[in-house]
């Protein structure tokens, strides 16, 4: 069955076709690792997955490159204010790359939860400057890029058309812009690829143009080329990404290779809170955690993303979001009760349920239509081992982990709230390093009847048997 998948830069819905055999390579721009990630930026980690699994659902092999920024996004995405791991790194009073460390970790572990697969590359920026100063060269030596006593500026009059991606009118943002533009700028519109570092940056490296460090939108066009190509399959991030990162990556990638550097464009909407944006700025974010301590499991939140297709706003609400723990409480029974069944089913109505699942999915990742063929299924009067068995197999695409659902809800239980409250008391306390406070409280907790496991990241309550 023939996959469509919806591209930004011709805004319609495309038969998907690998550029090469039967390998689809992906780049997706992954975490800025200054501060945890939060649900909103999971909502497109959890479209990722489901791309991912979609494509090898339908046969395909993956060469995916995501990567983790630890230098050079600005506070702006527009070249303005300070870098955003540095400014961590002065408020926690670490060093930066402790810091990227530190968030990187929690980052992967709450992709575990979510039970998101790890793209077969994880690329780091600070790992990766040669090829990067290499990209910035071949700007200059085909005239594409400028340097001024600021940083290495691209030049948009150069190219073709800008933008390609976005419809946005320059003429009229450069009337209405509140900024004083750059006088050393050729056009307002160019970006910086290569910046100079003042003084006191602590994260800088030697280049033609004395001690610097890479843009952030620079990154993600020379590691995405270093393993991808010059030409790949698909390109992934949220909606935010398209007016400015993606637009300057494609304009990077025209004026280095002449080629724009992704097939298709792929980009998530925003997940809202109270009917507005979610943002680290905006102080309105939650995370997994703050999910967990409400018995929201991080599967239950990725079955809530399951509520909207990807290309459509999804509005958080704790409500909802508990609307979807009981539903995949519902969904662990219910395909234990079908394990459990000695009933046949006739291979004709299997294959009408698979072909339902595989439409909804092959149609630009339509998750709400292929959960209401699962639903179906666990309404089924006669349990079936055999729609156990096709529910494990729609667990490819869906990644819940159905597989484990016994174990799951053994293990469910009610912890109650004061003991929850105990416990995130503890992981500040060991956040701040003060191990006799995190010592008393877990005391605390052990006398309220709960173990305390520390793993390398968190810590497990277990119940004292
Ligand atoms: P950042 O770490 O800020 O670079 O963001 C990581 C990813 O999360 C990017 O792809 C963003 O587009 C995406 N993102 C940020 N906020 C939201 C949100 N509220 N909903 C969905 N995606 C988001
Ligand atoms: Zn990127």
């Amino acid at each position: 069955m023939e996959l469509k998948l919806y591209n930004t830069l011709t805004k319609q819905k495309e038969i998907f076709k690998p550029l090469q055999n039967n390998e689809v390579r992906i780049y997706s721009c992954g975490p800025t690792v200054y501060s945890f990630a939060h649900i909103g930026n999971f909502r497109s980690y959890v479209f990722m997955d489901n791309l991912r699994r979609v494509l090898k659902y339908n046969g395909y092999t993956l060469k995916h490159v995501m990567n983790i920024t630890d230098v050079g996004h600005l506070e702006s995405d527009a070249d303005e204010g300070e870098d955003k791991m540095l400014k961590a790194a002065k408020k926690e009073n670490k060093d930066p790359y402790e810091i990227a460390e530190f968030y990187s970790n929690i980052f992967f572990r709450d992709m575990d939860r979510l039970n998101i697969e790890r793209p077969e590359i994880i690329a780091k920026a600070t790992e990766h400057i040669d090829c990067m100063l290499e990209f910035v060269k071949q700007l200059m030596n085909n005239g594409y890029a400028y340097e001024t006593s600021k940083a290495i500026y691209f030049d948009i009059s150069k190219l073709d058309k800008y933008p390609v991606l976005s419809n946005r009118n320059l003429d009229e943002q450069i009337a209405g812009a509140r900024v004083e533009v750059d006088k050393e700028k050729k056009n307002p519109y160019d970006f910086a690829v290569w910046i100079k570092a003042p003084e006191n940056h602590i994260m800088k490296w030697d280049s033609p143009w004395g001690l610097s460090y890479p843009g952030w939108h620079l990154e993600c066009s020379a590691m995405g080329r270093k393993y991808l190509g010059d030409e790949f399959d698909i390109h992934t991030g949220g909606i935010d990404h398209i007016p400015t990162h993606h637009e300057n990556e494609i304009a990077q990638s025209k004026g280095c290779t002449g080629k724009i550097p992704a097939k298709t464009w792929m980009h998530v909407e925003f997940l809202q809170v109270d009917g507005g944006k979610m943002s680290k700025s905006l102080g309105n974010t939650y995370t997994l955690d703050d999910l967990q301590k409400r018995q929201i499991e991080p599967l239950a939140y990725k079955l809530f993303c399951y509520t909207a297709h990807y290309r459509t706003k999804l509005n958080f609400t704790f409500e909802g979001a508990s609307s979807s723990m009981k539903a995949l409480k519902r969904l662990r029974e219910g395909f234990l009760k079908h394990l459990d069944g000695d009933n046949n089913v006739d291979e004709k109505t299997l294959q009408e349920y698979r072909t339902n699942f595989t439409k909804a999915i092959n149609d630009d990742l339509n998750l709400p239509l292929a959960m209401s063929v699962v639903w179906e299924i666990l309404k089924e009067e006669k349990k079936s081992k055999d729609f156990a068995k096709i529910l494990l197999e729609f667990d490819n695409v869906l990644g819940l982990d159905l597989k484990n659902s016994k174990q799951y809800l053994e293990k469910e239980e009610d912890i109650p709230e004061d003991v929850l409250k105990l416990a995130a008391e503890r992981k500040q306390a060991r956040m701040d390093k003060n191990w006799e406070k995190s010592d008393s409280l877990r005391d605390e907790i052990i006398k309220k009847g709960y173990n305390v496991k520390d793993t390398k990241e968190d810590m497990v309550l277990e119940k004292i048997k």
